[in-house]
């Protein structure tokens, strides 16, 4: 069978071995965009998780005739009216600060009681074929924010958000657990579908 390639707009390690690792029973070889001699960064100032994608993907799928794949996540907070949303990541401020991003959202529920601390993390994933097909994946993963921080795995507000049906945070879950049920591994399921489709395997 004929190995297909993927190329992946982030750079970030632990994100290319997840999916690789979700995609291991499909002709296709998995690379980052430095993997193919590539670096360019995208101006990341969409609106939507879906902007930000597709941003991400149509400027990789401009520099190499492969399959490409990029990726946006956010956490949508309901009493927040969906912040932080796409602003996740520089919610404090300073981009990536988790630290700062975490209390800034404890402050903004401080006064929420636990029956409106609803939310959900989402992610978008953009894919574009070799002949320029663009197709966009959704996942979802519900879930309420924690009174305090609690956990020491993961990254972001992973020690905040406590997903349906449980009662520890992300970071204290760990990876086994969360890699079943994130709105990443939610996405990919549905990225695996969709290549195996492309593909034509079973
Ligand atoms: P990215 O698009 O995957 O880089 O995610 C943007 C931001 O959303 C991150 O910087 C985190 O603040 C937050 N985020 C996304 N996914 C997760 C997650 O699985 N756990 C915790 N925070 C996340």
């Amino acid at each position: 069978m004929i190995s297909r390639k993927l190329i992946l707009s982030t750079n970030n390690r632990h994100k290319v071995e997840e999916i690789k690792n979700i995609l291991k029973g499909l002709p296709i070889e998995v690379l980052s965009k430095q993997d193919v001699g590539l670096d360019f960064e995208v101006d990341e100032d969409g609106q939507t998780l879906e902007e930000n994608s597709l941003k991400k993907a149509q400027a990789l799928a401009a520099r190499v005739d492969y399959m490409v794949m990029a990726d946006d996540s956010g956490l949508f907070v309901d009493a927040l009216d969906g912040a932080p949303g796409v602003y996740s990541s520089r919610y404090a401020g300073e981009e990536g600060n988790d630290e700062n991003n975490n209390l800034r959202l404890l402050e903004e529920l401080k006064d929420v009681p636990l029956e409106e601390r609803g939310a959900r993390f989402i992610t978008v994933m953009s894919l574009i074929t070799e002949d320029k097909e663009v197709f966009t994946i959704k996942g979802e993963c519900k879930g309420h924010i924690g009174f305090e921080a609690r956990g020491s795995k993961g990254f972001g507000y992973d020690p905040l958000f406590i997903p349906e049906g449980y009662s520890k945070t992300f970071a204290e879950l760990g990876e086994d657990v969360k890699n079943k049920i994130s709105h990443r591994a939610k996405a990919l399921e549905g990225v695996q579908d969709l290549i195996r489709d492309l593909l034509k395997v079973k």
